[in-house]
């Protein structure tokens, strides 16, 4: 079972990871971008790490209810919200558990990735997050391990897309041959809860 801990480990594990790779999802978000997706995270997650420490909430769903928040409140851009909607969503459908399994957590990570699309609009295939997200929700039913894997490989695939959501949309057909940063940061997310569960 899953307790407020291995939540609290998952967004802190994440915020490392986002600190690592901010200067590489920054310059993902440079030709097809504003180049500012690293700096965005960062931020971001920052907020999450420091409020996690100092009041840590009881809940694995209050955990990402307020993880969720503070991203929509410090990120900004478009990956602010969508990420911020998708921790919210993922931890109101956890409800008020104080552990809750890996079936319903990949259920309730479900419910979070079609908010994000209904916020966002893209759909497979559009080069963003959602191609690292819905290939994860799909392989978590198997392990963590496995969604990580789906995760990187779905970031990769978004390589040879044409964007059809987003700043990179702008671009039409110069946007591909260039990897979705958004679907790379979305793979550090999910693989944050390979690290969560080995800590
Ligand atoms: P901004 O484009 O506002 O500067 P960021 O650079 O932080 O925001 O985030 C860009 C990422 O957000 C993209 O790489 C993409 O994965 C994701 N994104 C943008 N628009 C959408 C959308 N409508 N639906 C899903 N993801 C999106
Ligand atoms: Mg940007
Ligand atoms: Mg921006």
């Amino acid at each position: 079972m899953l307790d407020a801990d291995f939540f609290r480990r998952w967004m802190t594990v994440t915020a490392a990871s986002v600190d690592r790779e901010a200067e590489r999802l920054t310059a993902l978000d440079s030709p097809i971008g504003d180049a500012d997706h690293g700096s965005n995270l960062q931020r971001g997650f920052a907020a999450v790490r420091a409020a996690l420490e100092k009041e840590p909430p009881a809940t694995p769903g209050a955990v990402l209810i307020q993880s969720g928040r503070l991203l929509i409140s410090t990120v900004g851009g478009a990956s602010g919200p969508l990420y911020g909607t998708l921790l919210r969503r993922t931890g109101k459908a956890l409800g008020d558990a104080t552990e809750v399994g890996e079936r319903e957590l990949a259920e309730a990570l479900r419910a979070g990735v079609d908010a994000v699309m209904q916020l966002g609009g893209a759909a497979a295939g559009d080069k963003t997050m959602v191609d690292a997200l819905l290939p994860a929700v799909d392989a978590l039913g198997d392990s963590f391990a496995a969604a990580r894997t789906a995760a990187e490989e779905g970031a990769v695939a978004t390589t040879p897309l044409r964007a059809r959501k987003g700043r990179a949309s702008y671009l039409g057909e110069r946007s591909v041959g260039h990897q979705d940063p958004g679907a790379t940061s979305a793979a550090l997310l999910i693989a944050g809860l390979v690290d969560a569960a080995s800590d």
